[in-house]
């Protein structure tokens, strides 16, 4: 009775419209819930004051920072979604990724099975505490250069954890294509070699604006494509499982039938504009296409580090125009101390989000930064440095509107710390061994040899523009 088909999960939420707004939110802490994986999902949202007060607008953060392993990610390895019967009886009944996997014989329990992803973090570590709750193995393979708490934060879920040195996508070597190789060296089976020619995501020819070529293959869903076929011998051998989460389809189902209703329940459908950064683009495609699918006039609009190709893509309808392509030596890597976010590519779930996004605001570095300590002092929010660039975009967003009072904007807290009401940012520190963005993004040394300024006043000319 837990299990229901996408097509059935997708007719429950449309015929759920009028249903939701009658039932209230039901806050974690209402009742016991069911082991780790009861914990993901159904987020408050919470009011940024400093922002809200100071623009008249309502800025409403989804607090995505509460899931257990203290991201949105986790909804991706698992995603929960709510029927309105359940949502009476206060149950949340899951559908995971994992659990889609495990449907179709692609995962057994506590047989030696592993999840293969290739992930700058987040993403694994939502993987790996699943798997440990599921009883499953993770192979993670990261960049070597994002901030080294996520690799100590997987390796004590016991995830195996592979670095590999950051390199383009076409690049056999990237994270993303290692991943696939050691799940297919492990013997999983159907996985597209998206690196061989004709296969690739994109290519930019030199010196000319992008031409995104998107192969065939790369629309399929890798789900799809791997049903019946991923693992050698089911039986016999231990099950592998390539999570896939830049084109798997279930990271957009997690947020269309998780992420988006839970928002507009929250706030009975008074929303004016919903924000996100996009990594895999699931969180903007799946909340944004729920939230447009119940009001076509709210604006979704796109937050994006600079170095990412999406804000033009967004604006232009290519990813670079060609002074960037020549000027950039990493062209196909985001270059930005900003984690998360960002992209130069498109995956199946950036094609799902594109149709839905108005707008789009291109953030840099230090806006990022001034935002991230601008609020800890403000506000006691500690946050990692995708929710600091949402933030901004929401500010952007207000100065381009001239919207005065009344309108809630609604945006994405992937990751953040609470200060417990401490302002003073070193105890915070201290206090927050966990925090995944310490050795950079809250590195003042690392940002001072990376150039980037931390300049709070930049939070002030953006708040009050002459
Ligand atoms: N913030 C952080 C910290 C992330 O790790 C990610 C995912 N890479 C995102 C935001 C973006 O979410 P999505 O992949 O759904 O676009």
């Amino acid at each position: 009775p837990h299990f229901v088909t996408y097509l059935q999960a997708r007719k429950r939420v449309q015929s759920r419209k009028t249903v939701l707004s009658r039932h209230p939110v039901h806050l974690k802490g209402d009742k016991v819930l069911d082991g780790v994986t009861g914990l993901i999902g159904n987020t408050p949202l919470v009011r940024i004051n400093s922002l809200s007060n100071a623009l008249g607008v309502e800025i409403l953060g989804k607090a995505e920072f509460l899931n257990p392993g203290g991201s949105v990610k986790d909804r991706v390895a698992l995603r929960s979604t709510f029927t309105p019967f359940q949502s009476m009886l206060l149950t949340c009944s899951v559908l995971i990724v994992i659990e889609d996997a495990e449907r179709q014989g692609l995962l057994r329990p506590h047989t030696g099975s592993r999840i293969f992803e290739g992930t700058v973090g987040s993403t694994g570590i939502s993987m790996a505490t699943i798997a440990r709750a599921r009883g499953y193995e993770t192979t993670i393979i990261m960049p070597d250069d994002v901030a080294e708490e996520k690799v100590k934060a997987l390796q004590c879920l016991g995830a195996e954890v592979q670095r590999v040195r950051p390199a383009s996508i076409i690049d056999k070597k990237q994270f993303v294509n290692m991943a696939r190789q050691a799940a297919v060296d492990f013997g999983c089976k159907g996985i597209p070699d998206r690196t061989k020619k004709g296969q690739i995501a994109y290519e930019i020819p030199t010196g000319t604006p992008s031409v995104v070529v998107t192969t065939t293959s790369l629309r399929v869903h890798p789900t799809g494509i791997a049903i019946d076929s991923q693992c050698e011998d089911p039986m016999t051998k231990p099950q592998g499982f390539f999570a896939d989460q830049f084109e798997n389809r279930s990271n957009f189902d997690a947020h269309y039938e998780g992420t988006g209703p839970e928002i507009w329940r929250q706030t009975n459908g008074k929303i004016d504009a919903f924000i996100s950064g996009a990594g895999t683009g699931g969180t903007i495609a799946g909340a944004g296409q729920y939230i447009k699918s119940m009001n076509k006039n709210v604006v979704v609009a796109l937050a994006d580090p600079e170095g990412s190709g999406l804000f033009n893509k967004v604006k232009y309808g290519v990813m670079y125009d060609r002074k960037e392509a020549e000027g950039t030596k990493r062209r196909h890597q985001v270059d930005t101390v900003v984690e998360g976010i960002g992209s130069n590519r498109m995956t199946n779930n950036i094609d799902l989000a594109l149709p839905i996004i108005d707008d789009a605001f291109r953030i840099t570095d230090a806006e990022a930064v001034a935002m991230s300590r601008y609020l800890v002092q403000n506000d006691g929010l500690f946050l990692g440095s995708s929710s600091a660039c949402n933030l901004v975009a929401c500010v952007k967003l207000v100065c381009r509107t001239g919207w005065k009072e009344g309108q809630t904007i609604i945006t994405i807290l992937y990751l953040f710390k609470l200060v417990m009401l401490h302002h003073d940012l070193r105890y915070a520190i201290r206090c927050d061994s966990g925090n995944r963005h310490y050795s950079k993004f809250w590195n003042d040394r690392y940002l001072q040899e990376a150039n980037i300024p931390i300049d709070q006043t930049i939070i002030g000319q953006l708040l009050n523009p002459s």
